[in-house]
């Protein structure tokens, strides 16, 4: 079986416009609306020649309720499934506590856990991507979902974490 690759995060930090970087297509339900990935959705991927299966999620959140509480179960249901996890963060936003309460709950599953500093769109987002080093998962890596900068490096250091 192909390695399983989790990305998880709060609503609208831009985790489903990662997974379509990832996978290479506009597959991922993206839209301006926190929170509209319902459920967990695996995708076949391939880098540098190595097929994984990289797992969208909707946003975790703690202490969720109701249909938000069913997400967040979901969200951890596919971290407990994966080698490895992707923890997306929105850098132009900061650490939020619910960004440091899921840091708390991916410390409970002992996964390898990257730190993804996205909407990291360009070069002036330094210093609040080296500000992500206080949530205590190493180092971020500055990524733009959208616009595709930092990808590839932050894909070497997934195969490398398999
Ligand atoms: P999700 O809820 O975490 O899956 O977030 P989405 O992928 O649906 O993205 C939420 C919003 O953030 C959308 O409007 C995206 O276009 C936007 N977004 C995602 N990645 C980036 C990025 O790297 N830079 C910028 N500026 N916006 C982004
Ligand atoms: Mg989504």
């Amino acid at each position: 079986p192909q390695p399983v690759l989790a990305v998880v995060g709060r609503p609208n930090v831009g985790k489903s416009t990662l997974v379509n970087r990832i996978i290479g297509r506009r597959q991922a339900v993206v839209e301006d609306i926190p929170g509209v990935t319902r459920d967990r959705v695996a995708y076949d991927a391939n880098w540098a020649g190595r097929k994984f299966t990289v797992v969208d999620t909707g946003g975790w959140e703690p202490d969720a309720k109701d249909r938000a509480a069913a997400i967040a179960a979901q969200a951890e249901a596919a971290i407990a499934a994966a080698d490895v996890v992707l923890f997306v963060v929105d850098s132009s936003i900061g650490a939020t506590d619910e960004d440091a309460a899921a840091v708390k709950m991916l410390r409970r599953s002992s996964k390898p856990v990257l730190l993804v500093a996205n909407k990291a769109d360009n070069q002036n987002m330094e210093y609040e991507v080296h500000a992500l080093w206080s949530l205590g998962l190493g180092q971020p890596w500055p990524v733009s979902a959208l616009h595709g900068r930092g990808s590839g490096d932050l894909l070497d250091a997934v195969l490398a974490a398999f």
